[in-house]
């Protein structure tokens, strides 16, 4: 199967060291990987051509952190949801309170998928508690997918708004794990060659130390990339700080868990973070001692007013960075975007990020966390995973600098085509490979149960519209 994709206007190619533009290219794909590209030439052709007149042909996305499977299930839920007493964030009430029931987590992942590719991404880390349909789901969406199925040995309690327990089942947790290893493989043995593993304790606080050493153990033995969430919550800082008297990032590094295939979600409150204000002032140089890749996902903090401090700085001490987006939308491009905006903010300054850097995060810095250097980049001998943008979007012109108008304004309204390993699986509006059906309307329905169920789950009772009431009152 031959493809040429004919006459970009722009390209966004990899020069050995950096991505850079070029005008004019043909860029030819043969067996899902980057055959060539060359200066466009007006010759026949004998395989499929796409016309390229017009468009920026750029690498597809690589997203190391996302949830697809629960998150939109929370869309008109968790924007303005926090509690104060925990220092603002909400994720322990909302994990006890609300479960999507299977036929809305696969309905979300749908969504989810189809919001993905809009976005531009073609390779996605997901990270999620497994259920039935999960793999099939996968399967069908033609992205490259790094399944992680969850597992740990606790389940976050809560009985009062200032208050968290760890219930501990480490048998749970071993039951998890094998169950998580089965998947692992059946991923890795798929045909399609687009499905892998990542090895995913779910929280560096409720995983027991025995296990988390098997699972890192585990990742390295069979080559799988490790991740697992840290630093995302001061409740989870100071309750580690208990255990051991050290910072979630510094236990990590004591207990062999940080390696250059870690990917850490979200490494946001670390020990000089004026959240936790810690004495010791070592996080940052173990994340770059160790090699570790921070998934970077802006919006679910800034949602609570909290913020990673900050991505140039963490960037300029050696740590290397990717991008995801944890929460709904799941729009890389917009949190790419957010992540300039805010690294600019807390820093007062203009060189604490700019659309450059958080591309390469967005694209090979994704794809080195994953331990895939063909992922990312445009460049002879790469997979053919791409991304057409319309450069006479309205949103787009004066298409000066297209990357800029893509991050900076359009972002998704202008991606016409995406394609994974030379087949297009996004085109127009919709994915070519599913049908997203009536998965809207099913969610809808799983979303409304979660909410009224969340009575017998919340510690008061609540249901969800009292937990997380609309955002106006509704009119007599
Ligand atoms: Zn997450």
């Amino acid at each position: 199967m031959r493809t040429l994709i004919r006459n970009a206007a722009w390209s966004i190619l990899w020069d050995g060291a950096a991505h850079a533009y070029a005008n004019g290219r043909d860029i030819l794909i043969e067996g899902g990987r980057i055959a060539a590209i060359t200066p466009h030439a007006a010759a026949p052709f004998d395989g499929e051509i796409i016309d390229a007149a017009g468009m920026l042909a750029m690498p597809g996305l690589v997203n190391i952190h996302a949830h697809p499977t629960t998150e939109p299930g929370m869309r008109g839920v968790r924007e303005d949801h926090g509690v104060p007493e925990q220092q603002m964030t909400g994720l322990f009430e909302r994990s006890q309170a609300y479960r999507l029931d299977e036929a809305g987590r696969e309905a979300a992942m749908r969504l989810a998928y189809a919001e993905l590719m809009a976005a531009g991404v073609t390779s996605l880390v997901d990270l999620t508690a497994p259920f039935p349909a999960w793999m099939r789901v996968m399967r069908d969406s033609g992205l490259r997918v790094w399944a992680g199925p969850g597992f740990a040995s606790a389940q976050w309690g809560m009985t009062a708004p200032q208050t968290v327990t760890w219930n501990w089942d480490a048998q749970a947790g071993q039951r998890g794990f094998r169950a998580a290893q089965s998947l692992m493989d059946e991923a890795e043995a798929d045909p399609s060659g687009r499905l892998s593993a990542i090895v995913f304790p779910a929280q560096i606080d409720t995983v027991e130390e025995e296990l988390l050493r098997e699972a890192a153990a585990l990742a390295h033995d069979r080559g799988r990339p490790f991740t697992i969430h840290i630093a995302q919550a001061v409740v989870e800082v100071r309750e580690i700080i208990r255990r051991h008297n050290r910072t979630p990032i510094q236990w990590a590094a004591e207990i062999g868990l940080l390696s250059p295939t870690t990917v850490l979600g979200h490494c946001i409150f670390l020990d000089e973070h004026p959240s936790i204000g810690w004495h010791t002032r070592a996080d940052l140089g173990l994340l770059a001692e160790h090699g570790v890749a921070v998934a970077h996902c802006p919006t679910p903090f800034a949602r609570y007013g909290e913020q990673l401090r900050d991505f140039g700085t963490y960037r300029a001490r050696g740590v290397r960075m990717g991008m995801g987006t944890d929460c709904a939308p799941h729009n890389l491009i917009e949190e790419m975007r957010l992540a300039i905006l805010l690294a600019r903010g807390q820093r007062h300054d203009l060189a604490a990020a700019d659309t450059a850097m958080v591309f390469h995060a967005a694209t090979v810095g994704g794809a080195a966390a994953l331990g895939r250097p063909d992922l990312g980049r445009l460049a002879p001998g790469m997979a053919a995973d791409l991304v057409l943008v319309d450069c006479a979007h309205p949103l787009m012109v004066p298409a000066r600098d297209p990357l800029r108008s893509l991050v900076h304004h359009a972002a998704e309204r202008a991606v016409k085509r995406v394609i994974v390993g030379g087949e297009t699986v996004w085109r127009d509006g919709r994915p070519t490979r599913y049908d997203v059906g009536n998965a809207a309307g099913i969610l809808a329905e799983s979303q409304a149960r979660a909410l009224r169920d969340a009575a017998g789950r919340d510690y008061l009772g609540r249901d969800g519209d009292a937990i997380t009431p609309l955002s106006l009152a509704m009119m007599a």
